[in-house]
């Protein structure tokens, strides 16, 4: 016999009942991004190489390790996109959005691909909800976009998490904030290989770094805060300003800076208790010089996404479970079948969720198939109801039963 296919390590499949989860999760984004005139956007899974080396940059985990990248057969370099941002960028410049008045806001789902040690929390084809408000450098902008994710979080229940906030300034700021955080990291030894390099080409690189003898290092490190300019500083006030208005508890980070090169300004984190080593649930930040970087003109622009891999993680265990009342049609006999199949058809256009079995089973294997669908209800149809046109409906929870006219049942049902 052959040998059975799996996956590939780090993708998994989601199955039922877990993929209700997944949908509650997406509809309640989806509602929130409504109400905030969010517009879905679609985008393809593979880009150029070029898109992401270019924006999220070279020095990143991301791009010196983990993307999925191969030649197509015509030799061009592609990537399985490892974020969604800067594709979001690039069909924003591609087809002219950037001209629309106003703040364009988008979002899409689905998965990204990265080449991690699959762990807990860490997969190579994981899944975010990514949301980008484009156009505007506005600190009103920022707040409402920090306010949107933690309304998503909290529709979805998402216990205790903490929402973590810094700015990382313009480029002026990042400039003298560079200039001295490399000083600082030049004169301590025992940095690991990776923030060695970093350290003379990107030092806020090290600042993301996860080993812990490097954390333990950058505590004395000097801290963004104290190289803000007037203008960046009056930003990030404004945007803390309007976050505790709106009642949202925030810590200020000093030390965050997210694994990506192109933020400026503020740079946010949410993340989840009893998540353990990747508790990260969402990330976020202002992205002003990336649309220039990617050949395009001056297009401010914020947003975040959240992982909701890690996410599902933390949620309720019965969220999205309950999705409805469910019906049961047990039918004796080949005349009663057939007119169970009937009033089957009957119960779905009411959009009321029925079930029977096809297979001319005996009642009690029906009613333990009843019992395994988990139906709300039930009703048991033969001879009998058939001459009568009346049958017995059974609340199971309760094991109340009323005696329906089978033409009304669709009507009777939909409306308990
Ligand atoms: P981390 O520091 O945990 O590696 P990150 O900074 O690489 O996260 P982002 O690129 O900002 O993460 O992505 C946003 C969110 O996507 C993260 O907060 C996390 O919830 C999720 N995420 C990122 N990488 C993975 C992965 N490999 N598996 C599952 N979820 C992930
Ligand atoms: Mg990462």
């Amino acid at each position: 016999m052959a040998g059975k296919i799996k996956a590939i390590r780090g993708m998994r499949d989601i199955l039922p009942p877990e993929t209700s989860r997944w949908q509650a999760v997406e509809n309640a984004a989806r509602e929130a991004f409504r109400v905030y005139g969010y517009r879905e956007i679609r985008l393809p899974l593979i880009e150029r190489t070029e898109l992401f080396a270019r924006s999220i940059g070279t020095d990143t985990d991301i791009v010196s390790k983990e993307m999925y990248t191969f030649p197509d057969r015509h030799g061009d370099s592609l990537t399985l996109r490892p974020e969604a941002t800067a594709a979001v960028l690039r069909a924003v410049l591609e087809n002219g959005l950037d001209k629309a008045a106003g703040v364009k806001k988008l979002y899409t789902l689905g998965p990204m691909f990265r080449y991690e040690r699959p762990q807990k929390g860490r997969y190579r084809q994981f899944h975010q909800i990514n949301c980008e408000a484009l156009g505007s450098d506005a600190p009103e902008v920022d707040a409402e976009v920090i306010l949107l994710l933690m309304e998503i979080l909290k529709k979805v229940h998402l216990g205790t998490n903490r929402l973590l906030v810094n700015s990382l300034g313009c480029p002026e700021c990042q400039a003298r904030f560079k200039a001295a955080l490399s000083q600082f990291l030049m004169s301590r030894e025992g940095l690991c290989e990776d923030c060695q390099r970093r350290r003379v080409t990107n030092p806020l690189r090290v600042l993301d770094c996860k080993s812990v003898h490097c954390k333990e290092i950058l505590k004395d490190a000097p801290v963004l805060k104290d190289y803000l300019c007037p203008d960046c500083a009056a930003h990030f006030a404004r945007v803390l300003e309007l976050l505790s208005r709106f009642g949202v508890t925030y810590e200020e980070q000093p030390r965050l800076v997210r694994g990506l090169d192109y933020y400026t300004r503020t740079a946010f984190e949410v993340v989840a208790v009893g998540l353990g080593a990747q508790d990260a649930v969402a990330g976020g930040g202002r992205y002003n010089g990336l649309a220039q970087q990617l050949g395009g003109p001056e297009l401010p622009a914020i947003g975040f996404a959240i992982g909701e891999d890690r996410l599902m993680e933390v949620l309720p265990e019965n969220l999205g479970q309950d999705d409805g009342k469910k019906v049961f049609l047990a039918a004796l006999g080949t005349s009663a079948m057939d007119k169970a199949f009937s009033l089957l058809q009957a119960l779905r256009q009411e959009g009321i969720a029925a079930e029977m079995d096809f297979s001319g089973r005996s009642l009690k294997a029906q009613m333990s198939l009843a019992d395994r669908l988990a139906a709300d209800y039930t009703v048991i149809l033969g001879d009998r109801e058939l001459e009568t046109g009346k049958a017995n409906l059974r609340r199971m929870a309760t094991g109340d039963q009323q005696e329906v006219t089978l033409s009304l049942l669709p009507m009777v049902l939909a409306g308990l």
